[in-house]
């Protein structure tokens, strides 16, 4: 083993969470290292927001708390103390200008996700207190006399290069998800070496795969259809608005929003299976009527269909019902049913659900409750959430709480 350096905090891991974690220890009286095992910082937050970064969301509590799971009372008082406003105002003070699409979601005015990465890397560039370590992969912790030591290792040489002591660490190493930036679980290793529960995990946001996949289909985004979530012949969700096929299976907004519960039930052995209703807001009765009143005897169902469906969609409906007759048409166009047979893996889910149990951090600061000075951020705790800058905002909240408690600490020594 070769040096030891040493800090007031270690943050492992520089992506939204820790670059976050850094930024607003810039410039405290705390000698930090934010240790990446990349090359380069912040690769996943290049992907986001398909290259435009949605940072986060404007809704007030009441509306957001629905889209964090499990547990969006454990978020409350993180968000509570750096919140969406928070946010946005960070980034301005950064000097990235924001604005607000669609849905209440929050973009850089740029549109480029690679100007959030780099607002955050300025700022942790320029400051004196913060060492920037890339190519360093914390490998193990360990609880010592004097705090908490860490092996570091070069990650182009595979050999362990040197350890770290510091009173705090950030462990802030995202899921498992898009493995390729960089989040490959070690978070879920290095806690559970210091006795953490580690809550399975599982990919969400992420294409649930039809049986019989019509390939057809791929390219083809319904709009105003709804999709039902059925577990075992029960609804147990149903959601309103656009549906894209893929060439991984259902995704899109409502198939995203569907798919966290979509994949535990398959986890846990359950049948699943998506039904589409391709006119929610026309009734029964009123699409039969219309059906009677437009049918005319002589033309083909397909060419009938197209009143109904975009073109792309005809064949597949019909191959789908080889039954289909004018009479129970009305009745198919709201039941497209789709027996769903598996889900797309972590290369191409969203997020990780599951991690770091909560029920061993401290909520208000995000300290562990086993192993004092150790903090967690971001994915890598059992905290996720749907689509719509949510996760970030877990990210740069949970963050904020761990970072200040540790300056909060440093303060009152
Ligand atoms: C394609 C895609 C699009 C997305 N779009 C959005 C969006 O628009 N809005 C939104 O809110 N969310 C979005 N998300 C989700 C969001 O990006 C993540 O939830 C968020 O990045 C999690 O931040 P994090 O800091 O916890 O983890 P990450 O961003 O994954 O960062 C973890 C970092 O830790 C490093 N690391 C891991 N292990 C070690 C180790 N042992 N030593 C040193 N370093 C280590 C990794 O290399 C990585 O840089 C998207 C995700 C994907 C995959």
């Amino acid at each position: 083993m070769g040096e030891c350096k040493e800090y007031d905090l270690v943050i492992i891991g520089a992506g939204a969470a820790g670059m976050t974690a850094a930024v607003l220890a810039a410039g405290s009286s705390l000698r930090v290292a934010l240790v990446e095992k990349n090359s380069q910082c912040g690769r996943k937050l290049l992907l986001t927001g398909k290259g435009r970064c949605n940072i986060t969301n404007t809704r007030p509590w009441e509306e957001l708390s629905p889209h964090i799971h499990p547990d969006a009372a454990f978020f409350r008082p993180a968000f509570m103390s750096f919140s969406n406003t928070d946010t946005v105002a960070m980034f301005q003070s950064l000097g990235l200008p924001v604005t607000v699409e669609r849905g209440m979601r929050v973009f850089p005015q740029s549109g480029r996700s690679s100007d959030v990465r780099d607002a955050l890397l300025r700022r942790i560039v320029s400051s004196d207190n913060i060492d920037l370590e890339y190519n360093s992969e914390v490998v193990s912790i360990d609880r010592t006399s004097c705090g908490l030591t860490l092996s570091v290792m070069r990650t182009e040489e595979r050999i362990s290069a040197y350890s770290l002591r510091a009173a705090a660490v950030i462990i802030a190493t995202g899921g498992l998800s898009y493995p390729a930036t960089g989040s490959t679980g070690d978070g879920y290793r290095l806690a559970g070496r210091l006795g953490h529960t580690v809550t399975p995990t599982m990919p969400s946001l992420t294409a649930l795969v039809p049986e019989k996949y019509n390939f057809a289909l791929i390219g083809l985004t319904l709009r105003n259809v709804s999709l039902s979530l059925l577990v075992d012949g029960g609804v147990v969700q149903t959601e309103f608005g656009e549906l894209t096929f893929t060439d991984g299976g259902l995704e899109g907004a409502l198939g995203f929003r569907v798919s966290r519960r979509a994949v535990k039930a398959l986890t846990e052995g359950k049948k699943v299976e998506a039904v589409i209703d391709l006119k929610p807001a026309v009734p029964a009765a009123e699409l039969k009527a219309r059906v009677e009143r437009e049918y005319r005897p002589g033309l083909g169902l397909d060419r009938f269909l197209e009143r109904f469906l975009p073109l792309q969609a005809v064949r597949p409906f019909i191959e789908a019902a080889p039954s289909l007759t004018v009479q129970n048409l009305p009745v198919r166009l709201k039941n497209w049913r789709m027996p769903i047979k598996g889900f797309v893996d972590y290369r191409r889910a969203v997020v990780t659900a599951g991690g770091v149990s909560l029920k061993e951090i401290s909520r208000k600061t995000m300290e562990s409750k086993l192993v004092p000075g150790l903090y967690f951020a971001g994915e890598v705790m059992d905290l996720d959430a749907d689509t719509g800058g949510y996760n970030l905002q877990i990210a740069f909240s949970t963050a904020a709480a761990a970072v200040r408690s540790v300056i909060n600490r440093s303060t009152l020594r």
